[in-house]
């Protein structure tokens, strides 16, 4: 992969969104003595020239200072994570995580003790991969104390230190180092990482629902996210903590036609195309999604009745039925490709195109024809919804009204 390492500051301001107020933060703390540099993921992706989604600041000032720092500069210090070492700091009504440099003092798998300190390398060693650990800071420079320049350069997804012992002090390691792989590799796996990694594998199931969500929510829409969740059943690393997320032919079929089609991937529309028919309650118990989420998991990979592409005015009553991300996944879902495949075309085109319409009518337009309000208007009500339905919801609530008139005098 190229990487451009930035000239100066002004350089990676090109290709930052809201670098002008991540400066603001760094000189706040600069002001205060202390330093700030960009680090992780922000750093990664400006060195690939790819999209940045946020951007976390390490200080070697601890959690008070940052705070005192910040309101000496009239930036705005939020304690979201104090006890971490995190503040949030606002600048041009961004946020931005400052974490201050810490190390390790015990891991057990799943937490870790840490410590604040001023040693910027030691920050960077308790970091998961090489290519996440490069700090930069305010005036470019890029920081590496563990080779994770040449690694990016060449699509290497390698652990600092021993990857074994790294993931020991961390189980959930072993999913980042799929879920980069898919992101950031070229070629195979990392020898030694992948080995420890399968040795592991059933430690995945001892971790919180909360983290395994995140990555694998990630990692299904990852790059390569796919072909690695392959990679991942194959070698048995699905099975050990989400069994029931198995159709890898269904999932490779919805992630193409995404692309086809030129929607966002989604991850749980993905996550619904590889579940088990009936089993999604336990993926969604399992990665503790949130209730939204687990209603359109449900939704898509329930019992579904097949969805009727065979004329307009079917899709349509389909569409008011499940709500149009619905009918979209289960579109997606259902999709058979081959020759045949233009109903199932013409059917995504009428969802994207034909938003759920709502029924004009309520019980207080019936109430103002003189009608009481109980289970008689409620029935009244029905039968003109349905009469509007049938009527393919053309009828404009003057109409449904007029209906609505002619059935009360019947
Ligand atoms: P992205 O946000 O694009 O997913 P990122 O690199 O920002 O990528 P995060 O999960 O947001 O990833 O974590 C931020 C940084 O924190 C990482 O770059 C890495 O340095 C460190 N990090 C996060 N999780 C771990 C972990 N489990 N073990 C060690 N270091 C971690
Ligand atoms: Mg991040």
């Amino acid at each position: 992969m190229r990487i451009t390492p930035p000239r100066d500051l002004a350089d990676w301001r090109r290709n930052w969104p809201h670098a002008g107020a991540a400066e603001k933060v760094l000189m706040a703390l600069e002001g205060a003595g202390g330093e700030g540099r960009f680090v992780g993921g922000c750093v990664r992706d400006a060195l690939l020239g790819r999209r940045i989604r946020d951007i976390d600041i390490a200080t070697n000032l601890d959690p008070q200072a940052v705070i005192a720092a910040l309101e000496a500069a009239h930036l705005r210090a939020v304690p979201t994570g104090i006890k971490h070492g995190t503040i949030t700091a606002v600048a041009d009504h961004v946020g931005f995580e400052v974490t201050t440099l810490r190390h390790d003092i015990e891991t057990y798998g799943r937490h870790a003790k840490v410590a604040f300190t001023d040693d910027w390398q030691a920050d960077a060693a308790r970091r998961d991969l090489s290519m996440n650990a490069l700090f930069c800071d305010a005036a470019g420079t890029i920081h590496d104390y563990f080779g994770g320049l040449a690694d990016l350069a060449a699509g290497r997804v390698r652990f600092v230190g021993d990857a074994a012992q790294r993931m020991d002090e961390d189980y959930l390691r072993i999913l980042r180092f799929f879920r980069f792989h898919a992101d950031y590799a070229q070629g195979d796996f990392d020898a030694a990482a992948i080995l420890a990694a399968t040795q592991r594998r059933h430690e995945l199931k001892r971790l919180s629902g909360e983290r395994l969500r995140q990555e694998t929510l990630k990692l299904l829409v990852a790059r390569r996210g796919i072909e690695v969740w392959g990679e991942m059943l194959m070698r048995d690393f699905a099975a050990a903590y989400l069994p029931w997320a198995t159709s890898q032919d269904r999932l490779v079929k919805v992630a193409a036609l995404e692309t086809r089609l030129h929607l966002k991937p989604d991850p749980i529309r993905r996550l619904a195309a590889l579940a088990v028919t009936g089993c999604g309650p336990d993926i969604a118990e399992t990665l503790k999604l949130s209730n939204a989420e687990r209603d359109r998991l449900l939704a898509a990979s329930g019992i579904r009745a097949s969805f009727d592409i065979a004329d307009t005015r079917i899709v349509h009553r389909q569409i008011y039925v499940l709500g149009n991300d619905r009918a979209r996944d289960q579109v997606l879902l259902d999709w058979e490709p081959g020759p045949g495949e233009g109903g199932w075309h013409g059917a995504f085109e009428i969802v994207q195109s034909w938003p759920r319409p709502t029924f004009p009518l309520a019980g207080r337009d019936l109430i103002k024809l003189g009608l009481a309000a109980g289970p008689e208007l409620g029935a009244k009500l029905a039968e003109i919804e349905q009469w509007w339905i049938d009527g393919d919801f053309t009828a404009d609530a003057a109409a449904c009204l007029a209906e609505a008139k002619k059935k009360i005098a019947r």
